[in-house]
């Protein structure tokens, strides 16, 4: 157990922990997304342009790990999700995330990426009110999951909310409304936003909850199929629809324009139904680490 009293050691070992998460999750993409580009780079015709952008989007992954260097210039908002004990001191948590995140931006892995909103000016830390996001959730769990995202401007920017039912779309408050959303989406970003790309959807909530929950479905293996039949079926289903627009990479046309598609719900308002939908670009840069906390005693 983390426990109030923790020595300087377990704090050093806390950030160096979590200073490494942010390393691997600015310079390497996880596994499942960069087969997904693969299988996309097959799948299109030789020297089209959609085939040179995913080539060299893998180019671009291959030379980012060897080097240890950024995948993109836009190293992304830090969105933490933490899943914790009971009882967990979260400050001692927050302060080595911070630290780590300090030393990150110092060594490069991270871009000064973070401005004050009014005055335009740059915050050299990436630490400031909200920056960086952390999400905490307690249960009775007895290991400490830090999750790490680092979520692109460009993607961010072309994010959207729907609020049901949507006489334009005629889309009604059903699961073929939630599909009109995502195909109206799709079509109004052109693929915007660094495509290909991943929507994390979420259905119900509030606007806040539902854009938190919208980007916890990004945190999703890209071979992780929800447990709610309908709801699979309607990932499986709306992803083929999306990638048969012809949208393509970067909107140059093409096969791939979603390499994944992860909706989940929460429960909602009488009075509402919203779809909230967490577009991620190409560099679904995320990363976790499980600490026991036997290592914390
Ligand atoms: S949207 Fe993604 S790939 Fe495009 S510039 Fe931003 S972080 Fe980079």
């Amino acid at each position: 157990m983390i426990t109030k009293n923790r020595d300087l050691n377990i704090l050093n070992m806390l950030e160096e922990e979590i200073y490494n998460l942010i390393k691997k999750c600015s310079t390497d993409l996880p596994e499942d997304v960069e087969n997904a580009l693969i299988i996309a780079s097959k799948q299109e015709e030789e020297n089209s342009p959609s085939k040179w952008v995913l080539d060299g989007i893998l180019e671009n992954i291959k030379i980012s790990r060897e080097q240890e260097t950024p995948l993109c210039q836009d190293t992304g908002t830090l969105l933490f999700f933490l899943d914790l004990p009971d009882g967990t001191p979260v400050i001692a948590i927050e302060n080595a995330i911070k630290n780590a995140v300090v030393k990150a931006t110092k060594d490069g892995f991270l871009r000064q990426n973070t401005i004050e909103s009014v005055s335009g000016e740059s915050i050299a830390s990436n630490i400031s009110v909200g920056a960086p996001y952390i999400n905490l959730e307690f249960s009775d769990r007895k290991d400490v999951c830090i999750r790490l995202m680092l979520k692109g401007g460009g993607c961010e920017n072309v994010s959207t909310q729907y609020s049901l039912p949507n006489a334009e779309l005629s889309a009604g408050r059903d699961l073929d409304g939630v599909r009109k959303c995502i195909l109206d989406a799709a079509y109004k970003a052109q693929g915007m936003g660094c495509s290909p790309s991943i929507f994390g959807v979420n259905i119900g909530g509030d606007r806040g909850s539902g854009y938190v929950n919208s980007k916890k479905q990004l945190l999703r293996s890209l071979n992780d199929m929800s447990q709610n039949h309908e709801i699979s079926d309607l990932e499986k289903q709306t992803l083929k629809e999306v990638n048969m627009l012809n949208i393509g990479p970067m909107g140059l046309s093409g096969k791939t324009t979603l390499l994944g598609l992860k909706i989940g719900d929460s429960s909602r308002l009488p009075a509402s139904y919203f779809v909230t939908i967490s577009m991620m670009c190409w560099a679904c840069r995320r990363a976790e680490i499980l600490i026991e906390t036997k290592e914390c005693s």
